[in-house]
């Protein structure tokens, strides 16, 4: 199979040419169609996150069919359309699987990072961990939901049930999760790149109220930010946007150092929280939520061989809405 390989020593993927994988007890072989990019993936290649299998196929959001079954697997057949998404294997016995809170296990597998991804023609992938996706999507819709939906929509839950939202950050996750926060009846307010007007413009089509320069103040006050940018400077700057008792959701895997602020922007019961990985309790939630109704996927598409330029693309902030990549 053809797949682009991380070798640690650039963050030049190399396109190389690798026997099929079989699946073991309990895997799926899966033959992948398309393959999100995630702002991971550029944290991974870039050594942000410094403990990357090597070499490693990137790739977290596969989309793809099951090609055949290893012994044991149950809920999936071949032939079966099936995603697979950042969380590939949980220890089931740590103080945190055992509390419910997988996606804090202290022995965990993460698909494109410790476990080979999906920038390939083909993939495993522990059954257990993969998501049947709604029928409204094609493959290359899908893709974006497996991580830029799924966890910006854990994102979006650690804000509770606060009525007015600002999002940081207008991208993959950022674009899905207006959408749902507006279809949950809640007020969007999207911050982008100062002068990024390609991108406000687009936060305004998919429903939000008003979509300025993260320099800017919003309208009125926010009850919750939500943060995806990798910007470690908008944590104060999202702090002094909340109201009283608000919440600020950091939302990136990696983030640039915080900036020292004066207590009194935390005081009064605000918080700042982070997001990690997710459960495949949110995993379930969001694929019935976005099977409910049609959410609009903004996708810009590269064949699999393009995927340097896919990475170099979203580190300069080409496009807006999701990079996915094609294998036919
Ligand atoms: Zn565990
Ligand atoms: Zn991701």
């Amino acid at each position: 199979m053809r797949a682009m390989l991380f070798d640690g020593t650039s963050p030049l993927l190399r396109e190389v040419e690798l026997p099929n994988p079989a699946p073991a007890a309990g895997q799926l072989l899966i033959d992948v169609h398309a393959c999100g990019v995630c702002r991971t993936d550029l944290h991974v290649v870039d050594g942000d996150l410094t403990r990357p299998k090597r070499p490693v196929i990137p790739g977290h959001e596969i989309v793809g069919t099951v090609a055949a079954l290893g012994a044991g697997v149950t809920g999936f057949a071949s032939g079966d359309r099936v995603g697979v998404p950042w969380l590939g294997h949980t220890c089931g016995h740590c103080r945190f699987c055992l509390r419910g809170r997988e996606n804090l296990c202290d022995a965990p597998g993460f698909t494109g990072y410790t476990i080979d991804g999906g920038y390939a023609e083909r993939t495993v992938a522990d059954a257990r961990y993969c998501f049947h996706l709604p029928r409204q999507y094609s493959d290359v819709e899908a893709a974006p939901l497996l991580c830029a939906g799924l966890i910006g929509y854990r994102t979006l839950a650690l804000a509770g049930d606060a009525p007015c939202i600002g999002i940081y950050g207008f991208g993959a996750a950022a674009h899905i999760v207006a959408q749902v926060a507006r279809h949950q009846g809640r007020m969007v307010y999207a911050f982008t790149r100062p002068g990024d007007t390609a991108a406000q413009q687009f936060a305004l089509h998919l429903g939000a109220a008003w979509a300025g320069g993260s320099d800017e103040a919003p309208p009125e006050p926010l009850d919750a930010a939500l943060l995806f940018a990798p910007v470690g400077a908008l944590v104060p700057t999202a702090l002094r946007a909340v109201v009283k008792g608000g919440v600020v959701v950091c939302g990136g895997i990696h983030m640039s150092d915080i900036p020292s602020f004066p207590y009194a922007w935390l005081w009064e019961e605000r918080r700042i929280v982070s997001v990690a990985n997710l459960t495949r309790e949110d995993g379930a939630a969001f694929m019935a939520i976005a099977g409910k109704y049609k959410i609009e996927i903004e996708t810009r598409r590269y064949p699999l061989a393009q995927a340097n330029v896919a990475l170099s693309d979203l580190r300069e902030g080409c496009f807006t809405g999701a990079a996915v990549l094609t294998l036919r």
